[in-house]
């Protein structure tokens, strides 16, 4: 037999759990495995009924998997969940904690969010980000996307590092500031290449330490450009600080809105609870240079403005397909740095929109609370 039991239960010990800083081999989790030659075959056990985690532990398992036994290792289809036998339960519960000494700085925390890759989340997030900041807001974003960090990208400056300075005694990143915005980004750390190994608790640490050791100084508003779907990121950010709101960028195509709908779901669990500021509509339709009266439909007709109404949350607008918005964010100068063009003005639009609905949100809901995540059975921590 190639590999042993062993081998295979010591690269699970890398996959932790999230939020909770045990790995799922000391939590239980691991019930069976199997070996036969190539093939290796895993049966875990949920924490709790309809656990939210189960995707990206899988996902961890083949990665830990493949990266500390060997990369040849089948694994497609091979991990299955015992169904209805929660080992232990990870309960999340409200506290009041304050937010980290070094936020006290920034008064809005806004995550931007997604279902699925690719409908335009980081687009939203680099356009979004300028207007507010040409509005005269001061405004940082922090690209937490480890599947694809393409904000350096869209704001032209993949080959900047970060400096490192001692402020206080502590060590302190300088944010990258182009077109008004403060910007820190995971992929300024990460080469790409290794950037399977840093999913996981890497990614979360990268994270943390872009939030708490970034020198932000005064912000009006944080934009945080989460990866896709619902993954240890996301829990990492609402156990960290304080999420004033999240706003949530789909296409209207049905499989996207499915996809939205689960990340909606996460964040106003009532664990969670943190507010949804809207959803954003992009690639509402496509018009050609040459018929300006024609809207093209592509991806269906108004299906986030129908799920917000539906979900009774609020509508931020429609961005369509436009030719400039993808080449704006190719050559680092996103549409949103021309207010006057019409790409640019819809982005204005887009953060008008959001300030009233923060500005609402404030008014009228208590701010948000970091999201404690405990063990009740007495697990301790390794
Ligand atoms: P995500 O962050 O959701 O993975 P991106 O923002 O990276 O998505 O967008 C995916 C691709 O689609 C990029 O090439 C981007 O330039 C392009 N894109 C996004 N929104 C638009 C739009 N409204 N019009 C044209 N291209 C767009």
């Amino acid at each position: 037999m190639p590999y042993s039991h062993d081998q295979v239960l010591a690269a699970l010990k890398h996959v932790k759990y999230p939020g909770s800083g045990n790995d799922i081999v000391s939590l239980g989790m691991v019930d069976e495995i199997n070996i036969n030659n190539n093939q290796v075959e895993l049966i875990l056990k949920p924490q709790k009924a309809n656990d939210p985690f189960l995707s990206s532990i899988k996902k961890a398992c083949v990665n830990a998997i493949h990266t500390y036994v060997s990369p040849d290792i089948n694994m497609e289809g091979k991990i299955s969940v015992r169904k209805n036998d929660p080992v232990k339960k990870v309960e999340t519960k409200k506290v009041a904690t304050e937010a980290p000494a070094i936020f006290s700085g920034v008064k809005n925390i806004v995550a931007v969010a997604s279902g699925k890759g690719g409908v335009g989340k980081s687009t939203i997030s680099t356009n979004l980000a300028i207007s507010l900041a040409s509005k005269g807001y001061k405004v940082g974003l922090i690209d937490a996307d480890v599947y694809g960090p393409s904000i350096p990208k869209m704001f032209d400056v993949e080959d900047e590092r970060p400096k490192v300075v001692k402020i206080n005694d502590k060590d302190m990143i300088i944010p990258v500031t182009k077109y008004g915005v403060k910007m820190l980004s995971i992929g300024f750390f990460v080469n790409p290449d290794d950037a399977l190994i840093w999913r996981g608790p890497m990614a979360t640490s990268a994270l943390k330490q872009l939030m708490l050791q970034g020198d932000w100084g005064e912000l009006d508003y944080l934009l945080i450009d989460l990866p896709p779907g619902t993954s240890d990121i996301h829990l990492t950010l609402v156990q960290e600080v304080p999420v004033t709101g999240a706003i949530i960028v789909s296409t209207p195509q049905d499989v996207a809105l499915a996809d939205a709908i689960k990340g909606i779901g996460m964040f106003t669990d009532e664990k969670i609870n943190v507010p949804i500021l809207g959803l954003v509509e992009n690639m509402a339709w496509f018009t050609p240079e040459e018929l300006p009266e024609n809207k093209y439909y592509i991806f269906g007709k108004d299906g986030c403005k129908n799920l917000a109404d539906k979900l009774n949350i609020p509508f931020l607008g429609h961005i369509p397909i436009v030719q400039s918005i993808r080449e704006g964010g190719d050559n680092g100068r996103p549409s949103a740095i021309d207010a006057e063009s019409v790409t640019g003005a819809a982005f204005m639009d887009l953060g008008q929109k959001v300030l009233e609905q923060v500005a609402f949100r404030n008014k009228n809901k208590e701010a948000t609370k970091i999201v404690e995540i405990t063990n009740t059975n007495g697990c301790s921590a390794n």
